[in-house]
């Protein structure tokens, strides 16, 4: 997993979208890729913020997503140890992004119709 987000110039990826079952993330993470068992939110912030996002599987796609500015996240590393950070603006998106997939949720379905719309029109 980590390979395949390299090649594709990704800065995450999770098992679904490589036809992996279990729940497992690989991200890029303090300058190199890094794999996140079972990742967990234990909290989000209250305060959100709105960045543009892409998706390896939706290339050239981009979105204005709000999310969390600011998550406690819980996961086990690859020695099996259950360890928890906290993760705000860019990595926090990125780990939120992610576990959505492994939740079957894609970006996509953050925004609303009227504004997928608009944006199909706009192009
Ligand atoms: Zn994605």
């Amino acid at each position: 997993m980590k390979k395949i987000m390299m090649k594709e110039d990704g800065i995450g990826l999770a098992g679904p979208q490589v036809g992996e079952s279990k729940r497992l993330i690989a991200v890029f993470f303090d300058g190199q890729p890094e794999v996140f068992l079972n990742p967990r939110i234990l909290r989000k912030s209250r305060k959100t913020e709105i960045m543009e996002e892409g998706c390896l599987s939706f290339p050239g796609l981009f979105l204005k997503i709000k999310r969390a500015k600011e998550i406690d996240l819980e996961f086990v590393d690859l020695n099996n140890i259950k360890k928890r950070m906290n993760l705000e603006g860019l990595s926090a998106r990125v780990f939120q992004h992610e576990i959505d997939h492994l939740d079957g949720m894609l970006f996509i379905n953050r925004i609303s119709l009227p504004k997928k719309l608009w944006r199909l029109l706009k192009n």
